[in-house]
């Protein structure tokens, strides 16, 4: 399919108003466009670098169809975002991405379902939608497991490591708080690493370097590109992303977390837009995870990736990000980024900090004080 075309001076609406909106918003301002921001805070990310905000909590219809009015084309920043909405903008032509991928993207059981039909492997996993079928599944799934919900949980929120030491009433307990849920293998993995990429209407794509992550409490705390990981893996990570992007028809830029073990892959979760572990494209590639994704949904064609070398990113939570203002003056601290959130909060995203150079070793040399000063 050739899309049309918006040129800058078009409109481009944003779901969601937080820092992948503002990252976004940020790279369609550089080109020319105009943004209006949907969001129900005022002056939130997102709007503090957009043309206008509409106030408005993320499901009123209302709200959504006047932001179609005043766009030329929707994006979003987030996963759960209304299907109602996305079907309605879909039907009008506006949502190049569509609701499919929000609707995958929403529910763990089809995100498993969805990879399992793009012809990948995954480690066993089985669905319980209520207390009785939790004792069965538990015989055929072996310990260590872990039990997520299927809707609604991230950052590691909403899921529980199953031992041998784990009751059984303490998963019942789980799944009546929490409703259906998945419990899949415990994956023994080397690395984390992630796979952004960025596909078009037409299906081209375009692949960043694949990065590797470590978590901190559930949440992301460093990426750091490229991936050390062999070429046997690197090809089946692009491989993986390659089937699973053309069988769920991807538009746009999209992220896919897997484990690492030995020489094999797993897709573990994806998210349907940019991403916290392609941050550090911003920097260090000649274009961001952002910029790719404006293009794509206006359009545009791709532009293929170069890579500077190396690159550290490292997230701020709230108490990180004060440490860092207060000596911020002091110390040759990287490309920081700061949201504009309103109020400073423990464990909120709020910026990051990258470190780029010629290569991941040169990097590393030159952020250790800044990494052991402010990460301890
Ligand atoms: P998720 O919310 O699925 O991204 O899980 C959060 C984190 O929990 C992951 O980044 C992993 O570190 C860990 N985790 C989740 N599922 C598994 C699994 N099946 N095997 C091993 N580690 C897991």
């Amino acid at each position: 399919m050739q899309p049309n075309k918006l040129l800058p001076g078009s409109t481009i609406g944003i779901l969601g108003g937080g820092q992948l909106g503002r990252m976004m918003a940020i790279a369609a301002k550089y080109m020319g466009y105009r943004v209006t921001v949907l969001d129900p805070t005022e002056d939130c990310p997102t709007a503090q670098v957009s043309d206008h905000q509409i106030l408005a909590k993320y499901d009123d219809l209302e709200a959504i169809k006047q932001l179609a009015e005043a766009s030329d084309v929707i994006t979003y920043e987030f996963e759960n975002v209304d299907l109602e909405a996305a079907k309605y903008l879909e039907e009008r032509n506006i949502l190049p991405q569509g609701a499919r991928l929000l609707k995958i993207t929403q529910d763990r059981e089809q995100e498993k379902q969805a990879v399992v039909d793009s012809g990948l492997e995954v480690p066993p996993y089985r669905i319980v939608s209520n207390v009785q079928e939790v004792e069965a599944v538990l015989n055929e799934i072996k310990v260590p497991c872990v039990i997520k919900t299927c809707r609604g949980g991230y950052d590691g929120k909403g899921q529980l490591k199953i031992t041998e030491e784990t009751s059984l009433e303490k998963v019942q307990q789980f799944v009546e708080q929490k409703g259906r849920c998945i419990i899949e293998n415990w994956v023994p993995f080397n690395k984390e690493i992630s796979v952004v990429f960025t596909r078009a209407i037409t299906g081209e794509m375009t692949i960043f370097p694949i990065a590797e992550n470590e978590h901190k409490d559930h949440i992301l705390h460093t990426t750091s590109a490229p991936a050390l990981i062999s070429t046997v893996v690197e090809r089946k990570a692009i491989e993986s992303a390659e089937k699973l992007a053309n069988h769920i028809n991807v538009v746009g830029t999209f992220a896919i977390e897997m484990f690492v073990k030995g020489e094999d892959v797993y897709i573990n979760e994806m998210a349907p837009r940019p991403h916290n572990s392609g941050h550090y494209t911003i920097e260090a590639c000649n274009v961001s995870q952002f910029e790719q994704h404006i293009r794509a949904i206006t359009g545009l064609p791709l532009v293929p990736i170069s890579f500077h070398g190396g690159a550290i990113m490292l997230n701020l939570l709230g108490e990180e990000l004060e440490k860092l203002m207060n000596q911020t003056a002091e110390i040759p601290a990287g490309h920081l980024h700061v949201y504009g959130k309103d109020s400073i909060k423990p464990k909120r995203k709020m910026g990051h900090l990258t470190m780029v150079g010629a290569s991941l070793d040169e990097v590393k040399q030159r952020s250790k004080e800044i990494i052991e000063n402010f990460y301890k």
